[in-house]
């Protein structure tokens, strides 16, 4: 069951879409329309705009697109009901007791309980006697007892079942728990045999922006292996957008964060006051974790590990959160292999002091190419000024000629020189992106790729006319009284056109509101986003009735030759009836 109709309508007048989005992505008006840098890809072009007539938005570069529920649904990764929920709750509306399905929210729910329950077991348990050498682990790297308590560190004892039956006591089922990725279980003849995923662990709770414990990271206490054990993907939690501490960091200093390689390090940051850093989870830096902290921080400081493995992270890092338009700039550990070490044998000043004279990516980049060549000969000279340039290449003008001045004193090679050579760099760069452009261009065209409707490839002519009777109807609900005669949804070819109309007419025949809202319980996020294009056809269709007639032809002579395609197989009964048919 659905959520009512009346409901929808009141959270829709009391809802604007554009400060529901306005905490996400920096607005600019243009005209009727709101604008800004999509928050769902990477662009330097806004192409994300908000319709405030239509109480939607569309992207014209992903295609993302809806209302305001499908935009809560996406940005925060929840499923229909919690964002209905979120936008309630924001316009100080009582969610409805019942009638609508919400197994899914409730399950995610008690995973949620589950894990907070389950944080609290590890955090008792070490402050137990038994849990003695969770706490030593702890004070050993230096943790104060508050800190300890600020982050809820804990402990998982080193038994296969102590928070199973811990958990099944609370009421928790072994479903919940294997769900939350706090058992595992494994299946021995005919019983299915359940044990605690963390045993002899120090346990670090994941804690997410609205405060609830998604998932656990857990280190050994001595030197075996695996070193760590963390909770993979569940319903509440994504390795892939996983941050660790942002919780804490987005209240600190907003402008700046600073990016540390794993929670032990962030955790010693805050301690030493740094209380704006966070660490990406998993292997490698996701463009997902990138653009979430971006979303904080204008500037963000790298500070991975000074080892091999950590300059290669930083080179990643500099490249994905180079996409989503944040400063970077890059710390050089020097004195110790990680911050933690750093701060432990020199103090927070020498951290600070890092902080203060970290390199920007230029600066970074250059360093790393200066290391690579021998800058006394000739040759090493020129191979370097030749890769400095095409780093410059993409820096602004003012920024070039600052950089050639200075390295052109250093190297007493003439500043024009480099600037030539940074021209010509240039010049490479612009055609090799040009060339990928046209291979894009050439891929797309060829092989067009359509998760949403991917039968429109096969049936273009079709499904465009398709197209412009949806958004026409959606644009003029008036014009399905006039066409409704002719068009019937076995007309459609493209089974999600289909679906999309079925619904549409469904409404229109009992004379429902079709506003976008409407649709987003049973269509998905990016289904949503097509409606949403369609909603935002306006200047495409001619809003005639005349064109809504010569589409129910196309769709008419295209059926026709689908089924004449078939024609082959009828018996001679069959098709001269279906001779007569299309006779009349
Ligand atoms: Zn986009």
């Amino acid at each position: 069951m659905a959520i009512s109709d009346e409901f929808l309508s009141e959270l829709r007048a009391r809802t604007d879409i554009e400060s529901v989005i306005s905490p996400y992505v920096n607005l600019s008006k243009r005209g009727r329309l709101v604008k800004g840098l999509c928050p769902f890809h990477n662009e330097k072009t806004a192409s994300f705009t908000i319709y405030p007539d239509s109480q939607s938005f569309y992207c014209f570069g992903c295609g993302a697109g809806g209302d305001a529920i499908t935009f809560v649904r996406r940005i925060e990764n929840l499923d229909y009901v919690e964002a209905v929920k979120v936008l309630a709750e924001r316009a100080g509306m009582q969610m409805p007791e019942d009638g609508y399905d919400d197994s899914l929210a409730k399950h995610r729910q008690r995973i949620l309980a589950a894990n907070r329950e389950a944080a609290r077991f590890f955090h008792s348990t070490m402050m137990s006697e038994q849990g003695r050498i969770g706490l030593d682990y702890f004070l050993g790297r230096g943790l104060t007892m508050q800190t300890i308590k600020h982050f809820g560190l804990g402990y998982a004892p080193d038994s296969w079942d102590a928070l199973l039956r811990y958990m099944r006591s609370k009421g928790f089922t072994n479903q919940e728990l294997y769900d939350a990725n706090l058992v595992r279980k494994s299946d021995k003849g005919e019983r299915t045999h359940y044990y605690d995923n963390f045993k002899n662990r120090a346990m670090v709770p994941i804690i997410d922006l609205r405060g609830n414990v998604i998932a656990f990271g857990g280190r050994v206490l001595d030197d075996s292996k695996p070193k760590y054990i963390n909770t993979s993907d569940t319903l509440v939690y994504k390795k892939s957008d996983g941050v660790f501490a942002l919780n804490f960091a987005k209240n600190g200093n907003p402008s700046q964060i600073i990016v540390a390689e794993g929670y032990m390090d962030v955790i010693a940051l805050h301690q030493a006051g740094f209380t704006n850093s966070i660490a990406c989870l998993g292997t490698a830096l996701t463009q997902e974790q990138a653009r979430l902290v971006s979303r904080y921080a204008e500037e963000v400081i790298l500070s991975y590990d000074s080892d091999e493995a950590g300059q290669k992270a930083t080179k990643r890092a500099i490249e994905i959160f180079g996409r989503t338009g944040v400063r970077i700039r890059v710390l050089k550990l020097t004195g110790g292999k990680d911050p933690d070490e750093i701060i432990k044998k020199f103090g927070k000043e020498k951290f600070r002091s890092l902080i203060d004279g970290a390199a920007n990516d230029i600066e970074y980049a250059i360093l790393r190419e200066r290391e690579k060549y021998d800058l006394d000969s000739i040759d090493g000279k020129t191979k370097f000024l030749t890769s400095i340039a095409s780093i410059l290449a993409t820096a602004n003008p003012i920024e070039q000629d600052a950089y050639a001045a200075k390295l052109a004193s250093e190297m007493s090679i003439s500043k024009d020189a480099i600037l030539q050579e940074v021209k010509r760099a240039f010049r490479r760069k612009l055609e090799a992106q040009k060339k990928n452009r046209f291979n894009e261009i050439v891929k797309e065209t060829v092989t067009p790729k359509d998760a949403v409707n991917p039968e429109r490839a096969k049936h273009i002519r079709a499904t465009k006319a398709e197209e412009v009777l949806i958004a026409s109807l959606m644009l003029n609900p008036d014009f399905y009284r006039k066409i409704k005669d002719e068009l019937t949804e076995d007309l459609f070819i493209t089974e999600f056109n289909r679906r999309v109309f079925t619904a549409l007419a469904e409404r229109l025949e009992n004379g429902r509101s079709i506003e976008l809202s409407m649709f987003a319980a049973e269509f998905t996020p990016e289904e949503m986003g097509r409606l949403a294009q369609f909603g935002a056809m306006g200047g495409t269709v001619s809003n005639t009735v005349a064109e809504c007639n010569d589409c129910i032809k196309v769709l008419k002579e295209e059926k026709a030759k689908s089924s004449a395609v078939n024609a082959a197989e009828l018996s001679d009964e069959e098709f001269k009836k279906l001779f007569r048919k299309t006779e009349v």
